[in-house]
């Protein structure tokens, strides 16, 4: 009966696997905050609508973007052109819970400017995407060619106790 050496590549594979699950998860944290920064550093203000009782009124950029209820939904609206019918599939209703400052109660506030708040977010999203995607390649990239080093090594050592053992 032979006794084999214990193979540590399996778990080499894992834990890197896991590292760069890791770090790819980090990245995408770290891209939504820079995405969110850049936005709020536009100064921008969403214009909405208290649903509850019409009051229009502002709130910062920050808020609009920050985590909680929201809906929205994509409308498209078709127009006529001459002869020919144009779709506009770029208009969305974008709601959100807001405290609004009218009637003092959390109500459903549609954001009217939305299209021009999208074109501030998609600038933000790719300001910090190009930075982040850089970093989770480079990163990436690190982590395959550390795990190809141990696996190098885990290989040596493996060949080495097979000799050991005839
Ligand atoms: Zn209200």
């Amino acid at each position: 009966m032979s006794l084999l050496p214990f193979d540590p590549r399996p778990i080499i594979t894992i834990v890197m696997g896991v590292v760069l699950l890791v770090w790819v998860i980090v990245c995408a944290v770290l891209f939504a905050r820079a995405a969110r920064r850049s936005m709020v550093a536009t100064g921008r203000m969403g214009r909405v609508r208290c649903e509850r009782c019409g009051t229009e009124y502002e709130v910062g950029i920050g808020d609009l973007t920050r985590m909680g209820f929201s809906k929205s939904a994509s409308i498209t609206k078709t127009r006529r052109e001459g002869a020919a019918l144009v779709d506009e599939p770029n208009y969305t209703r974008y709601a959100k819970r807001l405290l609004c400052p009218h009637c003092g109660k959390r109500a459903w506030a549609q954001v009217l400017n939305i299209a021009e708040l999208q074109d501030t977010m998609r600038a933000g999203f790719v300001k910090a995407g190009i930075t982040y995607l850089l970093l989770m390649v480079a990163g990436g990239a690190l982590v395959l060619a550390v795990t190809g080093i141990a696996m190098d090594i885990a290989q040596a050592w493996v060949v080495t106790q097979l000799q050991g053992l005839q």
